[in-house]
């Protein structure tokens, strides 16, 4: 019997819905078309969601994403550019035929510059795998698009009812708030190079923040991709060479692991700041000896993450890549068929 035979037969017996997809604890395998979605490991095929490390790795013989995130790919692989093999962009919107009778579509995730879910359409049925996303809109790329759907494979990692993000203009006016308060300080903040930087530098601006705002060296070519994307980040200046007098009263952005380490000693007296949805948890922003918590993050919420399987009403509800056990209980109090995927590896430590 043919793999389309036996997914067709699914509506009218008992078999699992979509078993021409094989969750796999390195990625989403996918039988038919023999390729992989967001794989922990190289494989001849990869359909990648976004450009984040734990989604976007190396090494695959073909890598299909889409413009943006094939950039991305290029930048952080750098002079081993070829280490993302041949590379077919994927546009939103646009349908890629596979083999086996497969078809893949990436669609918006609202989570970080060239972020998508992947709808795949085989035999009759529709399977949508969320990618990382949210729903809080971001200038820095096209909100989530929820897409009907069979099956809804969903991130997780806000997967807890404690998790509320707060809206991210109160972040913003916190953080503007200490900078005025300190005009003999300077704010550094911890973010994540790849999008969270980006997303609270065009945050400052919406509030109307035009001063420059200062790079630590590693956030520039990321920063600059963005712009080139066209993406308005305004005046953005590097912090190499500058006296500390000079960022006196300034906004500091660097790596989350530049935070507490010697880099920092040339700046005035820095007020300790990070963006994280992570920074919710006290214990967090103590280990990074973070003075100004900034609740920001680019994962869905546990509002979120309820309301978009409640919108997108698949027939079952497949969860994944973080706290699984909460939502699936929310899935069973709801009458909503769902399972818990175990699959490695994929957090966003810094997000
Ligand atoms: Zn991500
Ligand atoms: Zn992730």
């Amino acid at each position: 019997m043919g793999l389309e035979q036996t997914a067709a037969s699914n509506h009218l017996s008992s078999m699992p819905a979509a078993n021409w997809i094989r969750p796999e604890a390195h990625g989403i395998y996918i039988p038919p078309a023999d390729c992989w979605i967001d794989p922990a490991r190289p494989v001849d095929l990869a359909l990648v969601t976004h450009g984040h490390a734990d989604h976007a790795r190396g090494g695959h013989g073909r890598t299909v994403a889409t413009p943006a995130t094939l950039d991305i790919m290029s930048l952080r692989y750098g002079v081993e550019a070829e280490n993302i093999g041949r590379a077919t962009p994927a546009p939103y919107g646009e349908t890629i035929e596979l083999k086996g009778g497969v078809a893949a579509t990436w669609l918006p995730a609202g989570h970080v510059l060239g972020s998508a879910q992947i709808l795949l359409e085989h035999a009759g049925e529709r399977v949508v795998v969320t990618g990382d996303f949210k729903r809080r809109l971001d200038p820095t790329c096209p909100p989530f698009a929820p897409t009907a759907c069979d099956v809804l494979i969903t991130e997780a990692t806000f997967g807890l009812p404690v998790f509320r993000h707060p809206p991210i203009a109160e972040e913003i006016a916190k953080l503007l708030a200490a900078r005025q308060a300190n005009a003999d300080r300077c704010v550094l903040i911890g973010a994540y190079a790849l999008g969270k930087a980006q997303r609270l530098i065009a945050e400052l601006r919406l509030a109307g923040y035009r001063e420059p705002i200062y790079l630590h060296g590693a956030m520039e070519r990321m920063c600059r991709l963005y712009q080139d994307h066209g993406i308005d980040l305004g005046d953005l200046q590097p912090i190499a060479g500058l006296p500390k007098a000079a960022l006196m009263g300034q906004i500091v952005v660097c790596p989350p692991s530049a935070l507490n380490d010697r880099w920092s000693r040339r700046l005035p007296d820095p007020i300790t700041a990070m963006a994280s949805g992570w920074m919710r948890v006290r214990q967090r922003a103590r280990q990074r000896n973070v003075e100004l918590p900034l609740v920001i993050s680019d994962h869905a919420d546990w509002d979120e993450l309820t309301r978009t399987i409640e919108e997108v009403n698949p027939a079952e509800t497949w969860i994944t890549h973080g706290r699984e056990e909460a939502l699936l209980r929310w899935c069973e109090l709801h009458q909503r068929k769902a399972r818990a995927l175990a699959m490695v590896g994929y957090e966003d430590e810094d997000d």
